[in-house]
């Protein structure tokens, strides 16, 4: 493999030296870029003396109700020319890893490539530059490309109606408990618990807990899935529903998915759905058929458009015909006619009574919904159910590719879903799951998930996406091999990677929970 480098870093044959990339690590190594701050690049006092723009004096005085908001001193901004500053910030843009410079193997999250058709269309101007408060004959597209969505949506999933509205999956969950509390109040049922498995993604129990509900678990199986006998022996008049993720956070499809919602329904509660993994069964099955009441989709997951700092996100939630009645104002609605109707507020007491609320002000993220359309339209049904078994078989190559070389808890039992799941063991004495993660930034790529799911110790969960070739996959495993093999030989060098970024390890601790994001001049950042 000939890896061709700028920085003139030849990689070496056979596996890597100690503290060296392996032969096949991306060669992208801008991210040995040190930056100084802009104010260190030049002090604040030196503004005016070099700047990038002139400023005429003004020749008016200010009106004297604007005069008091005149500056008393010049702001305290760095003195540097123009091309100083365009400099500065492209090079601190260097310094982020992003989806277009490479893969981002993180489990969960589904990080696949954007097209930029889809950014084309979003910005259309009659997509892009529309105001919610136009008047409606004004944005009759944007109203039909909604619809068109929501037909999408509801027919892939099998599902009577969705709520557009909702910001992001998390959201989306809020959204989904809310008609369920709605429903169940409606039927004078109100309950108090909502029973999330073990292996749930953190926002579940969150959101449950958000909307007031009590979190219990439910254990997960030997096999990493849900323990339907504990789920059926926790079931009675107090329990709201289930949130269950679907493909689950080990990568692997609950089976019993159908005998789980016909238990819950049995006991008067609802099933909710993160559908967060759709992307693993899209085309293939119907959540629908499987009795799930409500699910949310990541927009910016399952149909391609942009998330982590790229976002914004976008969370609509499919909803079974007896949740239906109560999804959030506004939504669109398609007539006998075939056109289409915007449902407000002024229209729910005669069109839908039963309404919980809003989700928030307008009706969504549009430049979401149009991205999300367009790669729904550019791949058809056929292209989708391609996605879902491209995203399956990426999983399943990256699995069997490393499973002689890092522990596979669950490979045993077959074929993952669309994500891997490796654990820490058989890794050298004082060798992590971390250590492995920082390895893989001197690779050229962006770490996995780790220690998630928490129900396997030192998870590392690696989802490639089907928008990854063989050849970029073939190069990630080999980075991979070399770093298991470094962590099971105990390099020692490895514990101190990344050696190749602009800092070493930080303390993610510290920087959780005492973030320093502002520069205040002398003052030390611990004050
Ligand atoms: C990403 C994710 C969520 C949360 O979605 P956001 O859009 O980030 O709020 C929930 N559950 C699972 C399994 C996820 O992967």
């Amino acid at each position: 493999m000939s890896a061709v480098n700028p920085s003139g870093w030849r990689p070496k044959q056979g596996a890597a030296a100690p503290g060296q990339p392996s032969e096949t690590a991306s060669g992208d190594r801008g991210l040995s870029l040190e930056e100084p701050l802009i104010f260190e690049l030049a002090a604040p006092g030196d503004f005016g003396a070099k700047c990038g723009v002139d400023f005429d004096e003004p020749d008016t005085d200010p009106s004297p109700s604007l005069a008091r908001f005149l500056r008393k001193a010049p702001p305290a901004l760095p003195g540097l020319t123009e091309p100083e500053t365009v400099r500065h910030y492209t090079r601190l843009s260097r310094q982020n890893y992003a989806i277009d410079l490479g893969p981002f193997p993180l489990g969960s999250c589904t990080m696949k490539h954007n097209p930029r058709l889809n950014e084309k269309m979003a910005r259309l101007p009659g997509f892009a530059d529309i105001h919610p408060l136009q008047p409606h004959a004004t944005v009759r597209g944007a109203y039909e490309a909604m619809a068109q969505l929501a037909d999408w949506l509801t027919r892939l999933t099998g599902m009577a109606t969705v709520a557009l509205t909702p910001k992001a999956g998390a959201h989306g969950e809020l959204c989904g408990l809310l008609c369920i509390r709605a429903a169940q109040v409606a039927k004078g049922d109100a309950r108090s618990v909502v029973l999330v498995p073990e292996s749930a993604h953190g926002t579940n129990p969150a959101t449950a807990a958000f909307a007031g509900y009590r979190v219990e678990n439910i254990p997960a199986t030997a096999d990493g899935r849900v323990d339907l006998a504990a789920l059926k022996a926790r079931l009675g008049p107090d329990v709201a529903g289930v949130m269950i993720t679907n493909p689950n956070t080990c990568g692997l499809f609950e089976r019993e998915m159908k005998a789980i919602s016909d238990a819950v329904h049995a006991a008067g509660g609802y099933v909710y759905c993160d559908g967060a993994n759709f992307n693993a069964i899209v085309g293939k099955v119907r959540p629908g058929d499987l009795g799930i009441d409500a699910m949310h989709i990541n927009l910016h997951k399952t149909f391609s458009t942009p998330h982590g700092g790229g976002g914004p996100g976008s969370g609509p939630v499919v909803l079974s015909a007896a949740l239906a009645p109560f999804a959030p104002l506004p939504f669109v609605t398609r007539q006998a006619d075939g056109s289409v109707r915007l449902i407000e507020e002024a229209d729910a007491p005669a069109d839908h009574p039963q309404t919980f609320g809003r989700m928030c002000a307008f009706h969504g993220q549009m430049g979401m919904y149009t991205r999300a359309l367009t790669y729904i339209l550019s791949h058809g049904a056929d292209g989708l159910r391609q996605v879902a078994e491209d995203a399956v078989l990426n999983a399943n190559y990256v699995l069997r590719s490393l499973d002689d070389v890092l522990d596979a808890p669950f490979a045993a039992s077959g074929p993952c879903m669309h994500e891997a799941l490796f654990s820490d063991a058989g890794l050298a004495e004082g060798f992590t799951t971390l250590d492995i993660a920082k390895g893989l930034i001197d690779e050229g790529f962006h770490p996995m998930t780790v220690y998630f799911p928490l129900v396997v110790h030192g998870a590392m969960l690696v989802e490639p996406t089907e928008t990854e070739s063989k050849a970029g996959l073939d190069r990630f495993i080999a980075s991979m091999r070399s770093l298991a093999a470094r962590a099971k030989t105990g390099d020692e060098l490895l514990k101190s990677a990344p050696h190749f970024a602009p800092r070493r390890r930080l303390d993610e601790t510290q920087a959780a929970r005492r973030p320093v994001l502002a520069w205040r001049g002398d003052v030390a950042a611990s004050d």
